[in-house]
């Protein structure tokens, strides 16, 4: 390969995995990775998943020697403000412009943010980045009340670990259940007994409609149905968009993020997009876009390997955990809306197997507390099962992944 260079935007996974692939596959050429965090970068599911203490490290992804061992220029703390896809040229804030043949856009999500919570006021907290996580950890929890708005994994992981930290968690939720975009409601109802049994005041079918300060920090939130509760502070956790705001000023095509096709190319020559910014076309034709480490990863290696000269479309089976106390959640597959569901067997709080299925075609595994169980799914996924004698207790999804690989 003649020398070139690649220039990715953004030092999260997606980032630093893109550069790393690259050079694990013989990329010669120069590699930029320009990120806007201060921070080398770092692991951010455990940001949520405990208390953290004032000076605790980072869960750095890669050390400092090894971005220069492998000659990746990493620049940390450096905006890129604009692309020019014409020219190949982005430019960071300060007005350096650097060239590229290969762009890489991994530029994540930001949290959405909510018009009844003023983000400017003191106790008023979002959880995205290692700065945000400090500020919000910096907080006393012993004894103090926070409201969490959004019983999402973020708001549920934070709700559990600040609880058993000593706070008085509420959670406000505008579902009717906790997680209802991303589980079953059998396994919702687990998961809210759970923080229930846990000590966190969890409020369905409500929400922020007004907040109470005092110089300038907040002292109460209000809700729907006219509940006022005193707060030292309040995390919003509703989510994330993704940021897609130099692809729309550079007039790449957006579809619920960067628009990629199956081989993660966005819409101009040379430029393509990965993980939580990114919107792929998968092998059925329809748009997909993940927020979750294992899609991030895998995606930064299909990007390399594409830029390195592969020709294959990007296809997954995705997974995803989160931890909340005691609790492990983990998800294989993603449910279509018409799929059957079936719950596996006996359950306790702490542990429950479901399955989605399309006519006998598993299309996701849940479980809570049975990694043997999501492990057997993750290989299961796409295929027909005889879902019939795992629900009767007949096979175990075990025994079946091991039958489906003996068959393969
Ligand atoms: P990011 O990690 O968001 O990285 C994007 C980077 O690009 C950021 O540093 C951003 O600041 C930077 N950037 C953006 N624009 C610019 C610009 N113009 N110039 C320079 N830099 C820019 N997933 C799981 O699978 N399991 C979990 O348990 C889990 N827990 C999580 C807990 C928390 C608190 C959070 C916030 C996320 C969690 N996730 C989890 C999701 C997971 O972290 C993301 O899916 C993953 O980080 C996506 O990687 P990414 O590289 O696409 O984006």
């Amino acid at each position: 390969m003649t020398a070139s260079r690649a220039v990715i935007v953004g030092a999260g996974l997606g980032g630093v995995q893109t550069a790393h692939w690259l050079r694990a596959g013989g990329y010669d050429g120069e590699i930029v990775l320009i990120g806007d965090e201060p921070d080398l970068p770092y692991h951010r599911p455990p940001l949520s998943k405990h208390a953290h203490e004032p000076d605790e490290p980072l869960d750095v992804l890669r050390s400092e020697a090894y971005y220069r061992d492998h000659a990746i220029d990493l620049r940390r703390g450096v905006t890129v403000e604009s692309l020019d896809v014409g020219r190949r040229s982005v430019t960071l804030a300060g007005g350096e412009a650097i060239g590229w043949d290969y762009l890489v856009l991994a530029t994540g999500a930001a949290p959405r943010r909510l018009a009844a919570v003023p983000s400017e006021l003191d106790g008023v907290h979002v959880l995205r980045t290692a700065g945000d996580a400090r500020a919000l950890w910096a907080r006393p929890l012993a004894g103090a009340s926070i409201a969490v708005v959004g019983a999402g994994f973020v708001g549920l992981e934070f709700a559990a670990a600040a609880t058993v930290a000593g706070a008085r968690v509420t959670v406000v939720e505008l579902a009717d259940r906790v997680l209802a975009r991303v589980v079953s409601p059998t396994t919702s109802e687990s998961v809210d007994r759970f923080h229930r049994q846990l000590g966190v005041d969890v409020r369905l079918s409500e929400q922020v409609v007004g907040i109470d300060e005092s110089a300038g920090a907040v002292t109460a939130v209000t809700l729907g149905s006219g509940a006022r509760i005193g707060v030292d502070g309040v995390l919003v956790a509703v989510g994330a968009v993704p940021r897609v705001d130099l692809a729309v000023a550079a007039g790449l095509a957006i579809d619920d993020g960067i628009a990629v096709d199956s081989r993660l190319r966005a819409s101009a020559p040379g430029v393509y997009a990965i993980g939580d910014c990114a919107s792929w076309r998968d092998e059925h034709g329809v748009r997909r876009r993940l927020e979750s480490i294992q899609n991030a990863g895998d995606q930064a290696a299909h990007v390399a390997a594409t830029i390195l000269g592969a020709d294959r479309p990007f296809s997954t089976t995705p997974w995803f955990w989160s931890d909340q106390g005691g609790l492990r959640l983990q998800i294989a597959g993603v449910p279509a809306p018409g799929d059957a569901v079936v719950q596996v067997g006996e359950s306790t709080t702490t542990e429950l197997t479901v399955l989605h299925h399309d006519h006998g075609r598993l299309t996701c595994v849940e479980t809570l507390g049975r990694p043997g169980d999501h492990l057997a799914g993750r290989r299961l996924v796409g295929k027909h099962v005889d879902v019939g004698a795992v629900a009767g207790g007949r096979a175990t999804l075990r025994e079946l992944a091991k039958s489906a690989q003996a068959a393969a």
